[in-house]
Protein backbone atom coordinates (compact mmCIF):
# COMPACT_ATOMS: atom_id res chain seq x y z
CA UNK A 1 0.00 0.00 0.00
CA UNK A 2 1.41 3.05 -0.96
CA UNK A 3 1.73 5.61 1.75
CA UNK A 4 -0.64 9.04 1.69
CA UNK A 5 0.78 12.45 0.78
CA UNK A 6 1.57 14.21 3.42
CA UNK A 7 -0.74 17.61 4.02
CA UNK A 8 -0.05 20.88 3.83
CA UNK A 9 -2.43 24.30 3.54
CA UNK A 10 -0.72 27.80 3.13
CA UNK A 11 -2.72 31.23 3.79
CA UNK A 12 -2.02 33.78 1.41
CA UNK A 13 -0.64 33.89 -2.43
CA UNK A 14 1.89 36.60 -2.46
CA UNK A 15 4.98 36.10 -3.68
CA UNK A 16 5.86 34.23 0.17
CA UNK A 17 2.89 31.95 -0.27
CA UNK A 18 3.86 30.81 -3.68
CA UNK A 19 7.22 30.37 -2.42
CA UNK A 20 6.10 28.41 0.10
CA UNK A 21 3.32 26.36 -1.41
CA UNK A 22 6.30 25.36 -4.36
CA UNK A 23 8.40 24.69 -1.94
CA UNK A 24 6.29 22.18 -0.62
CA UNK A 25 5.02 20.73 -3.30
CA UNK A 26 8.55 20.31 -4.39
CA UNK A 27 9.03 18.14 -1.42
CA UNK A 28 6.00 16.04 -2.32
CA UNK A 29 3.39 17.74 0.29
CA UNK A 30 -0.18 17.75 -0.74
CA UNK A 31 -0.70 21.69 -0.78
CA UNK A 32 -3.91 23.85 -0.98
CA UNK A 33 -3.41 27.72 -0.92
CA UNK A 34 -6.23 30.07 0.51
CA UNK A 35 -6.33 33.79 -0.71
CA UNK A 36 -8.47 35.80 -0.15
CA UNK A 37 -8.28 37.74 -3.47
CA UNK A 38 -9.41 36.79 -6.96
CA UNK A 39 -6.57 36.22 -7.79
CA UNK A 40 -2.73 35.54 -6.06
CA UNK A 41 0.18 38.08 -6.01
CA UNK A 42 -0.57 40.00 -2.98
CA UNK A 43 1.31 43.06 -2.87
CA UNK A 44 2.67 42.67 -6.61
CA UNK A 45 -0.85 43.44 -8.21
CA UNK A 46 -1.42 44.75 -11.60
CA UNK A 47 -3.75 46.88 -13.12
CA UNK A 48 -4.71 47.52 -17.01
CA UNK A 49 -6.77 50.58 -19.03
CA UNK A 50 -6.76 51.45 -22.33
CA UNK A 51 -3.79 49.30 -23.47
CA UNK A 52 -1.61 50.83 -20.74
CA UNK A 53 -0.24 47.93 -18.07
CA UNK A 54 1.16 48.89 -14.88
CA UNK A 55 2.69 46.45 -11.73
CA UNK A 56 1.14 48.32 -8.88
CA UNK A 57 3.49 47.15 -5.85
CA UNK A 58 6.66 46.41 -6.42
CA UNK A 59 9.01 47.04 -9.43
CA UNK A 60 12.77 46.77 -8.65
CA UNK A 61 13.71 43.11 -8.79
CA UNK A 62 16.91 42.19 -7.27
CA UNK A 63 18.44 38.66 -6.26
CA UNK A 64 16.59 36.76 -9.46
CA UNK A 65 18.43 33.71 -8.87
CA UNK A 66 15.76 33.25 -5.57
CA UNK A 67 12.91 32.64 -8.14
CA UNK A 68 14.75 31.14 -10.83
CA UNK A 69 16.10 28.63 -8.70
CA UNK A 70 12.03 27.13 -7.64
CA UNK A 71 11.47 27.02 -11.34
CA UNK A 72 14.94 24.84 -12.28
CA UNK A 73 14.35 22.64 -9.01
CA UNK A 74 10.83 22.04 -10.80
CA UNK A 75 13.03 21.23 -13.98
CA UNK A 76 11.67 23.90 -15.82
CA UNK A 77 12.75 26.81 -17.68
CA UNK A 78 12.67 30.16 -15.37
CA UNK A 79 11.34 33.50 -16.11
CA UNK A 80 13.92 35.92 -18.33
CA UNK A 81 15.28 38.52 -16.00
CA UNK A 82 16.42 41.78 -18.04
CA UNK A 83 19.65 43.30 -16.04
CA UNK A 84 18.53 47.03 -16.32
CA UNK A 85 21.41 49.73 -17.03
CA UNK A 86 21.52 52.31 -15.27
CA UNK A 87 20.30 50.75 -12.34
CA UNK A 88 18.53 54.12 -11.31
CA UNK A 89 18.55 57.57 -12.15
CA UNK A 90 18.38 60.12 -9.49
CA UNK A 91 17.38 63.29 -10.18
CA UNK A 92 18.35 66.25 -7.69
CA UNK A 93 16.31 69.59 -6.60
CA UNK A 94 19.67 71.39 -7.74
CA UNK A 95 18.80 70.05 -11.39
CA UNK A 96 21.71 67.13 -11.24
CA UNK A 97 21.34 64.15 -12.80
CA UNK A 98 22.55 60.91 -11.91
CA UNK A 99 23.13 57.52 -13.59
CA UNK A 100 24.11 54.85 -11.64
CA UNK A 101 25.19 51.82 -12.94
CA UNK A 102 26.80 48.77 -11.45
CA UNK A 103 30.10 49.27 -13.23
CA UNK A 104 31.62 51.82 -10.25
CA UNK A 105 33.98 53.84 -12.99
CA UNK A 106 30.57 54.64 -15.17
CA UNK A 107 28.90 55.63 -11.90
CA UNK A 108 31.86 57.57 -10.33
CA UNK A 109 32.81 59.16 -13.48
CA UNK A 110 29.84 61.98 -12.98
CA UNK A 111 30.98 62.51 -8.98
CA UNK A 112 33.74 64.75 -8.52
CA UNK A 113 36.85 62.81 -7.06
CA UNK A 114 36.02 63.29 -3.20
CA UNK A 115 32.55 62.10 -3.97
CA UNK A 116 33.84 58.79 -6.38
CA UNK A 117 36.27 57.82 -3.34
CA UNK A 118 33.50 58.22 -0.61
CA UNK A 119 30.69 56.41 -3.11
CA UNK A 120 33.29 52.95 -3.25
CA UNK A 121 33.83 53.34 -0.09
CA UNK A 122 30.41 53.44 1.06
CA UNK A 123 29.94 50.41 -1.32
CA UNK A 124 32.61 48.70 -0.25
CA UNK A 125 31.13 48.91 3.19
CA UNK A 126 27.67 47.64 2.10
CA UNK A 127 29.25 44.75 0.86
CA UNK A 128 31.07 43.73 4.03
CA UNK A 129 27.76 44.21 6.22
CA UNK A 130 25.81 42.68 3.69
CA UNK A 131 28.50 39.52 3.25
CA UNK A 132 28.89 39.00 7.15
CA UNK A 133 24.92 39.02 7.46
CA UNK A 134 23.46 37.45 5.09
CA UNK A 135 24.12 33.97 6.18
CA UNK A 136 22.98 34.33 9.42
CA UNK A 137 19.94 36.78 8.50
CA UNK A 138 18.87 35.99 4.68
CA UNK A 139 20.02 32.49 4.10
CA UNK A 140 19.36 30.64 7.19
CA UNK A 141 16.49 29.92 9.74
CA UNK A 142 15.79 32.53 12.21
CA UNK A 143 18.98 33.02 14.00
CA UNK A 144 18.86 31.14 17.49
CA UNK A 145 21.24 32.35 20.06
CA UNK A 146 24.08 30.43 19.40
CA UNK A 147 23.80 31.92 15.62
CA UNK A 148 23.89 34.96 16.64
CA UNK A 149 26.89 35.31 19.29
CA UNK A 150 28.58 33.13 15.93
CA UNK A 151 27.47 36.17 14.00
CA UNK A 152 28.67 38.74 16.91
CA UNK A 153 32.23 37.57 17.21
CA UNK A 154 32.62 37.47 13.39
CA UNK A 155 31.13 40.24 12.04
CA UNK A 156 28.55 41.63 14.88
CA UNK A 157 30.96 44.48 15.70
CA UNK A 158 31.66 45.95 12.15
CA UNK A 159 27.87 45.75 11.80
CA UNK A 160 28.36 49.18 13.80
CA UNK A 161 25.80 48.56 16.66
CA UNK A 162 25.09 51.59 18.52
CA UNK A 163 25.65 53.62 15.67
CA UNK A 164 22.72 55.42 13.36
CA UNK A 165 22.52 55.15 9.28
CA UNK A 166 23.37 59.07 9.44
CA UNK A 167 26.17 58.80 11.36
CA UNK A 168 27.77 55.92 9.62
CA UNK A 169 27.25 57.74 6.13
CA UNK A 170 28.85 61.06 7.88
CA UNK A 171 32.00 59.10 9.17
CA UNK A 172 32.48 58.01 5.81
CA UNK A 173 32.49 61.50 4.61
CA UNK A 174 28.89 61.48 2.95
CA UNK A 175 27.24 64.82 2.45
CA UNK A 176 24.43 66.59 0.42
CA UNK A 177 23.16 64.51 -2.52
CA UNK A 178 25.55 61.62 -1.81
CA UNK A 179 23.96 61.46 1.64
CA UNK A 180 20.60 61.42 0.89
CA UNK A 181 21.43 58.82 -2.21
CA UNK A 182 22.99 56.33 0.45
CA UNK A 183 19.81 57.22 3.18
CA UNK A 184 17.69 55.88 0.60
CA UNK A 185 17.86 52.10 0.81
CA UNK A 186 16.73 51.60 4.21
CA UNK A 187 13.63 52.72 3.08
CA UNK A 188 13.83 49.31 1.34
CA UNK A 189 13.21 48.10 4.87
CA UNK A 190 10.51 50.27 5.73
CA UNK A 191 12.55 52.33 7.82
CA UNK A 192 12.67 56.12 8.87
CA UNK A 193 16.51 56.50 7.12
CA UNK A 194 17.34 59.07 9.82
CA UNK A 195 16.25 56.43 12.35
CA UNK A 196 17.53 53.33 10.76
CA UNK A 197 20.73 51.56 12.08
CA UNK A 198 23.95 51.39 10.54
CA UNK A 199 24.04 48.14 9.88
CA UNK A 200 20.80 48.40 7.38
CA UNK A 201 23.54 50.50 5.43
CA UNK A 202 24.40 46.17 3.91
CA UNK A 203 20.97 46.86 1.54
CA UNK A 204 22.81 48.93 -0.69
CA UNK A 205 24.85 45.95 -2.03
CA UNK A 206 22.36 44.19 -3.36
CA UNK A 207 21.55 46.91 -5.74
CA UNK A 208 24.71 48.47 -6.48
CA UNK A 209 26.93 45.17 -6.60
CA UNK A 210 24.44 42.78 -7.48
CA UNK A 211 22.09 44.73 -10.20
CA UNK A 212 18.43 45.46 -10.76
CA UNK A 213 16.27 43.05 -13.00
CA UNK A 214 13.41 43.67 -15.10
CA UNK A 215 11.29 39.78 -15.17
CA UNK A 216 10.13 40.04 -19.28
CA UNK A 217 6.36 40.47 -18.88
CA UNK A 218 6.37 42.07 -15.94
CA UNK A 219 6.65 41.56 -11.86
CA UNK A 220 2.58 40.32 -12.46
CA UNK A 221 4.27 37.98 -15.06
CA UNK A 222 6.84 36.06 -12.64
CA UNK A 223 3.62 35.83 -10.24
CA UNK A 224 1.58 33.93 -13.28
CA UNK A 225 4.24 31.94 -13.96
CA UNK A 226 4.64 30.78 -9.98
CA UNK A 227 0.80 30.03 -10.29
CA UNK A 228 1.07 28.00 -13.01
CA UNK A 229 3.90 25.76 -11.92
CA UNK A 230 2.74 25.17 -8.92
CA UNK A 231 -0.42 24.00 -10.34
CA UNK A 232 1.58 21.51 -12.97
CA UNK A 233 3.05 20.30 -9.36
CA UNK A 234 -0.14 19.68 -7.78
CA UNK A 235 -0.97 22.88 -5.78
CA UNK A 236 -4.74 23.44 -5.42
CA UNK A 237 -5.60 27.12 -5.57
CA UNK A 238 -8.72 28.51 -4.07
CA UNK A 239 -8.72 32.26 -4.65
CA UNK A 240 -11.67 34.31 -3.31
CA UNK A 241 -11.30 32.77 0.15
CA UNK A 242 -11.29 34.50 3.14
CA UNK A 243 -9.18 33.08 6.47
CA UNK A 244 -11.66 34.22 9.77
CA UNK A 245 -10.28 31.83 12.39
CA UNK A 246 -7.92 29.82 12.66
CA UNK A 247 -9.26 27.27 15.56
CA UNK A 248 -6.27 25.18 17.95
CA UNK A 249 -6.71 22.63 20.37
CA UNK A 250 -3.50 20.46 22.19
CA UNK A 251 -1.58 23.11 20.29
CA UNK A 252 -1.91 22.16 16.76
CA UNK A 253 -4.24 24.09 14.15
CA UNK A 254 -7.09 21.81 13.34
CA UNK A 255 -9.29 23.59 11.48
CA UNK A 256 -8.94 27.02 8.94
CA UNK A 257 -12.44 28.72 8.87
CA UNK A 258 -13.35 30.64 6.04
CA UNK A 259 -15.89 32.16 3.86
CA UNK A 260 -16.23 29.34 1.91
CA UNK A 261 -16.13 26.91 4.71
CA UNK A 262 -13.53 24.70 6.93
CA UNK A 263 -10.38 23.39 5.86
CA UNK A 264 -7.29 21.67 7.26
CA UNK A 265 -4.14 19.76 7.27
CA UNK A 266 -1.11 18.46 9.13
CA UNK A 267 0.72 21.42 8.81
CA UNK A 268 -0.58 25.45 7.90
CA UNK A 269 1.64 27.44 6.66
CA UNK A 270 0.39 31.81 7.36
CA UNK A 271 2.05 34.49 4.99
CA UNK A 272 -0.53 36.88 6.22
CA UNK A 273 0.57 39.84 8.07
CA UNK A 274 1.95 38.47 11.38
CA UNK A 275 -0.51 40.88 13.18
CA UNK A 276 -3.21 39.39 11.16
CA UNK A 277 -1.80 35.70 11.50
CA UNK A 278 -2.21 36.21 15.85
CA UNK A 279 -5.68 37.78 15.57
CA UNK A 280 -7.47 34.89 13.94
CA UNK A 281 -5.78 32.95 16.55
CA UNK A 282 -7.42 35.14 18.99
CA UNK A 283 -3.96 36.56 20.22
CA UNK A 284 -2.17 39.95 20.53
CA UNK A 285 1.11 39.35 18.98
CA UNK A 286 4.13 41.62 20.46
CA UNK A 287 4.43 43.61 16.80
CA UNK A 288 0.93 44.94 17.34
CA UNK A 289 2.56 47.48 19.88
CA UNK A 290 5.63 48.58 17.78
CA UNK A 291 5.49 51.13 15.44
CA UNK A 292 4.79 49.60 11.66
CA UNK A 293 6.83 50.76 8.89
CA UNK A 294 6.41 53.26 5.90
CA UNK A 295 3.17 52.99 4.02
CA UNK A 296 2.99 53.73 0.44
CA UNK A 297 0.67 56.05 -2.10
CA UNK A 298 0.65 54.91 -5.62
CA UNK A 299 -0.41 57.12 -8.49
CA UNK A 300 -0.36 55.19 -11.95
CA UNK A 301 -0.30 57.50 -15.01
CA UNK A 302 -0.52 56.57 -18.34
CA UNK A 303 0.32 59.36 -20.55
CA UNK A 304 1.12 60.47 -24.16
CA UNK A 305 4.14 60.93 -25.71
CA UNK A 306 7.41 60.25 -24.26
CA UNK A 307 9.11 62.21 -21.72
CA UNK A 308 12.89 62.94 -22.82
CA UNK A 309 15.44 62.74 -19.96
CA UNK A 310 14.20 59.45 -17.82
CA UNK A 311 15.21 55.99 -17.63
CA UNK A 312 12.90 52.75 -16.60
CA UNK A 313 13.49 53.46 -12.90
CA UNK A 314 13.67 57.41 -12.11
CA UNK A 315 13.85 58.77 -7.95
CA UNK A 316 13.45 62.55 -8.06
CA UNK A 317 14.18 64.24 -4.28
CA UNK A 318 13.11 66.77 -2.77
CA UNK A 319 14.95 69.70 -1.38
CA UNK A 320 14.60 68.66 2.25
CA UNK A 321 14.73 64.56 2.37
CA UNK A 322 14.46 65.28 6.72
CA UNK A 323 11.37 66.98 6.32
CA UNK A 324 9.85 64.19 4.39
CA UNK A 325 10.49 61.57 7.36
CA UNK A 326 9.49 64.03 9.95
CA UNK A 327 5.89 64.47 8.20
CA UNK A 328 5.27 60.73 7.84
CA UNK A 329 6.87 60.22 11.73
CA UNK A 330 3.83 62.67 12.52
CA UNK A 331 1.25 60.42 10.72
CA UNK A 332 0.94 63.20 7.58
CA UNK A 333 1.47 62.69 3.59
CA UNK A 334 4.58 64.60 3.09
CA UNK A 335 3.93 67.89 0.82
CA UNK A 336 7.44 67.97 -1.28
CA UNK A 337 8.06 63.73 -0.78
CA UNK A 338 10.84 61.81 -2.88
CA UNK A 339 8.86 60.23 -6.17
CA UNK A 340 10.11 57.30 -7.56
CA UNK A 341 8.95 57.30 -10.93
CA UNK A 342 9.23 53.86 -12.78
CA UNK A 343 8.71 53.18 -16.49
CA UNK A 344 8.35 49.45 -17.59
CA UNK A 345 7.55 50.96 -21.02
CA UNK A 346 10.89 51.53 -21.72
CA UNK A 347 11.62 48.63 -21.07
CA UNK A 348 8.99 46.07 -22.15
CA UNK A 349 7.29 48.24 -24.89
CA UNK A 350 3.99 46.05 -24.88
CA UNK A 351 3.20 47.96 -21.44
CA UNK A 352 2.15 51.24 -22.90
CA UNK A 353 0.72 52.19 -26.59
CA UNK A 354 2.79 52.81 -29.39
CA UNK A 355 3.84 56.12 -28.87
CA UNK A 356 2.80 56.54 -24.90
CA UNK A 357 4.71 55.28 -21.59
CA UNK A 358 2.98 54.14 -18.04
CA UNK A 359 4.03 55.83 -15.53
CA UNK A 360 4.29 54.27 -11.65
CA UNK A 361 4.68 56.94 -8.88
CA UNK A 362 5.21 55.90 -5.41
CA UNK A 363 5.57 58.13 -2.19
CA UNK A 364 6.63 57.20 0.78
CA UNK A 365 3.19 57.68 3.22
CA UNK A 366 2.36 56.69 6.61
CA UNK A 367 0.59 53.86 7.78
CA UNK A 368 -2.89 53.69 8.51
CA UNK A 369 -3.75 55.12 12.08
CA UNK A 370 -6.73 54.62 13.84
CA UNK A 371 -6.01 58.03 15.96
CA UNK A 372 -5.72 60.20 13.19
CA UNK A 373 -8.13 58.02 10.39
CA UNK A 374 -8.37 60.18 6.78
CA UNK A 375 -10.86 60.02 4.50
CA UNK A 376 -8.91 58.65 1.47
CA UNK A 377 -12.14 59.28 -0.71
CA UNK A 378 -11.26 63.01 -0.21
CA UNK A 379 -7.70 63.01 0.52
CA UNK A 380 -6.49 60.71 -1.77
CA UNK A 381 -7.76 62.50 -5.52
CA UNK A 382 -6.42 65.75 -3.50
CA UNK A 383 -2.96 64.07 -2.67
CA UNK A 384 -3.00 62.73 -6.27
CA UNK A 385 -3.22 65.98 -7.94
CA UNK A 386 -0.80 67.61 -5.62
CA UNK A 387 1.84 64.93 -6.33
CA UNK A 388 1.23 66.01 -10.33
CA UNK A 389 2.09 69.53 -8.75
CA UNK A 390 5.04 68.44 -7.44
CA UNK A 391 5.87 66.72 -10.15
CA UNK A 392 5.61 70.16 -12.61
CA UNK A 393 7.61 71.92 -10.46
CA UNK A 394 10.52 69.55 -10.63
CA UNK A 395 10.25 70.03 -14.40
CA UNK A 396 7.62 66.71 -15.44
CA UNK A 397 4.89 68.23 -15.93
CA UNK A 398 2.85 66.07 -17.88
CA UNK A 399 -0.70 67.22 -16.86
CA UNK A 400 -1.71 68.10 -20.13
CA UNK A 401 -0.90 64.36 -21.22
CA UNK A 402 -2.87 61.83 -18.79
CA UNK A 403 -4.96 59.88 -20.75
CA UNK A 404 -5.10 56.97 -17.75
CA UNK A 405 -5.05 58.04 -13.90
CA UNK A 406 -5.65 55.42 -11.07
CA UNK A 407 -4.20 55.71 -7.62
CA UNK A 408 -3.92 53.24 -4.89
CA UNK A 409 -3.64 54.86 -1.38
CA UNK A 410 -2.29 53.36 2.07
CA UNK A 411 -6.30 52.31 2.42
CA UNK A 412 -6.04 49.81 -0.58
CA UNK A 413 -2.66 47.93 1.41
CA UNK A 414 -4.92 47.92 4.40
CA UNK A 415 -6.45 45.10 2.96
CA UNK A 416 -3.33 43.33 2.96
CA UNK A 417 -1.36 44.44 5.57
CA UNK A 418 -1.75 45.54 8.79
CA UNK A 419 -2.09 48.85 8.93
CA UNK A 420 -1.44 49.40 5.32
CA UNK A 421 2.29 48.87 6.23
CA UNK A 422 4.25 47.31 3.77
CA UNK A 423 7.21 46.05 5.87
CA UNK A 424 5.85 44.86 9.26
CA UNK A 425 6.59 47.28 12.38
CA UNK A 426 9.33 49.75 12.03
CA UNK A 427 12.96 48.43 11.95
CA UNK A 428 14.35 51.52 13.74
CA UNK A 429 17.30 49.50 16.16
CA UNK A 430 19.01 46.64 15.52
CA UNK A 431 16.55 44.55 17.65
CA UNK A 432 13.99 45.85 15.13
CA UNK A 433 16.43 44.77 12.33
CA UNK A 434 15.71 40.92 13.77
CA UNK A 435 12.53 40.22 12.33
CA UNK A 436 9.76 38.07 14.55
CA UNK A 437 10.29 34.15 14.29
CA UNK A 438 8.73 31.97 11.90
CA UNK A 439 7.26 29.70 14.52
CA UNK A 440 4.45 30.47 17.20
CA UNK A 441 5.01 29.25 20.77
CA UNK A 442 2.25 26.73 21.70
CA UNK A 443 1.17 26.04 18.09
CA UNK A 444 3.14 23.30 16.87
CA UNK A 445 1.92 22.83 13.35
CA UNK A 446 1.74 26.53 12.49
CA UNK A 447 4.70 27.97 10.55
CA UNK A 448 4.85 31.62 9.48
CA UNK A 449 5.96 33.39 6.19
CA UNK A 450 6.48 36.78 4.50
CA UNK A 451 7.63 39.95 4.79
CA UNK A 452 6.70 40.71 8.29
CA UNK A 453 8.54 38.07 9.93
CA UNK A 454 11.70 37.06 9.06
CA UNK A 455 14.18 37.63 6.94
CA UNK A 456 12.14 40.62 6.26
CA UNK A 457 10.36 42.22 2.94
CA UNK A 458 11.02 42.82 -0.76
CA UNK A 459 10.24 40.10 -3.16
CA UNK A 460 13.90 38.15 -2.29
CA UNK A 461 13.12 38.08 1.23
CA UNK A 462 9.51 37.48 1.19
CA UNK A 463 10.48 34.27 -1.35
CA UNK A 464 13.09 33.16 1.27
CA UNK A 465 10.57 33.39 4.39
CA UNK A 466 8.47 30.85 2.16
CA UNK A 467 11.49 28.33 1.38
CA UNK A 468 12.23 28.62 5.61
CA UNK A 469 8.92 27.96 6.39
CA UNK A 470 8.87 25.03 4.07
CA UNK A 471 11.48 23.59 5.64
CA UNK A 472 10.42 23.77 8.80
CA UNK A 473 6.72 22.87 8.06
CA UNK A 474 8.24 19.59 6.60
CA UNK A 475 10.22 19.03 9.81
CA UNK A 476 7.25 18.98 12.21
CA UNK A 477 5.19 16.53 9.51
C1 LIG B 1 3.89 50.01 -3.37
C2 LIG B 1 4.88 48.93 -3.07
C3 LIG B 1 6.14 48.97 -3.67
C4 LIG B 1 7.06 47.97 -3.41
N1 LIG B 1 8.26 47.98 -4.07
C5 LIG B 1 9.09 46.91 -3.97
C6 LIG B 1 10.19 46.78 -4.85
O1 LIG B 1 10.40 47.63 -5.73
N2 LIG B 1 10.99 45.69 -4.72
C7 LIG B 1 10.74 44.70 -3.79
O2 LIG B 1 11.48 43.71 -3.73
N3 LIG B 1 9.68 44.81 -2.95
C8 LIG B 1 8.85 45.87 -3.03
N4 LIG B 1 7.73 45.95 -2.25
C9 LIG B 1 7.55 44.95 -1.17
C10 LIG B 1 7.04 43.62 -1.70
O3 LIG B 1 5.98 43.83 -2.58
C11 LIG B 1 6.55 42.78 -0.54
O4 LIG B 1 7.52 42.70 0.49
C12 LIG B 1 6.19 41.36 -0.95
O5 LIG B 1 5.44 41.36 -2.14
C13 LIG B 1 5.44 40.73 0.20
O6 LIG B 1 4.98 39.46 -0.15
P1 LIG B 1 4.18 38.61 0.93
O7 LIG B 1 3.83 37.33 0.29
O8 LIG B 1 4.91 38.58 2.20
O9 LIG B 1 2.86 39.48 1.26
P2 LIG B 1 1.60 39.84 0.38
O10 LIG B 1 1.98 40.09 -1.02
O11 LIG B 1 0.89 40.91 1.10
O12 LIG B 1 0.73 38.50 0.43
C14 LIG B 1 -0.14 38.20 1.50
C15 LIG B 1 -1.41 37.64 0.88
O13 LIG B 1 -2.28 37.23 1.92
C16 LIG B 1 -3.60 37.51 1.51
N5 LIG B 1 -4.46 37.59 2.69
C17 LIG B 1 -4.43 38.52 3.67
N6 LIG B 1 -5.39 38.25 4.60
C18 LIG B 1 -6.00 37.12 4.19
C19 LIG B 1 -7.05 36.31 4.74
N7 LIG B 1 -7.63 36.62 5.91
N8 LIG B 1 -7.43 35.22 4.06
C20 LIG B 1 -6.82 34.87 2.88
N9 LIG B 1 -5.83 35.59 2.33
C21 LIG B 1 -5.41 36.69 2.98
C22 LIG B 1 -3.47 38.85 0.80
O14 LIG B 1 -4.55 39.11 -0.04
C23 LIG B 1 -2.16 38.66 0.05
O15 LIG B 1 -2.36 38.15 -1.25
C24 LIG B 1 6.77 46.93 -2.49
C25 LIG B 1 5.51 46.88 -1.89
C26 LIG B 1 4.57 47.87 -2.18
C27 LIG B 1 3.21 47.79 -1.55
Amino acid sequence: MTKAANTALVLGGGFAGLSAALSLALDGVQVTLLEQLGEVGGKAGEFAQEGFRFDLGPSVWTLPELVTDLFRQAGETPPEFVPLSPLCRYLYPSGRVWDVSLDPEKTTAQLSEQEASVYLRLVAEARTLYEAAAPTFLFGQSPGLKELMRYGMAGGLRAHPGKRLPALLRHFGAAGDLETFFLRFATYFGADPYRAPAVLHNIAWVELGKGVFYPVGGIKGVVRQLRELAQRLGVKICTGVTVERLRTSAGRVTQVETDAGVFSAEVVVSSLDLIRTYRLLGRKATAEGLEPSLSGFVLLLGLDGKTPGLTHHNISFPNDYRAEFAAVGRGELPADPTLYVSISSRTETGDAPPGCENWFVLANAPALSEKRPMDWDVTGPRYAEHLLGVLARRGLDVRGRVRVQQMFTPAYLGRLAHRGAIYGAAPHSLLQTLRPKQTVRGVRNLVLAGGTVHPGGGIPLALLSGKHAAELAVTRL
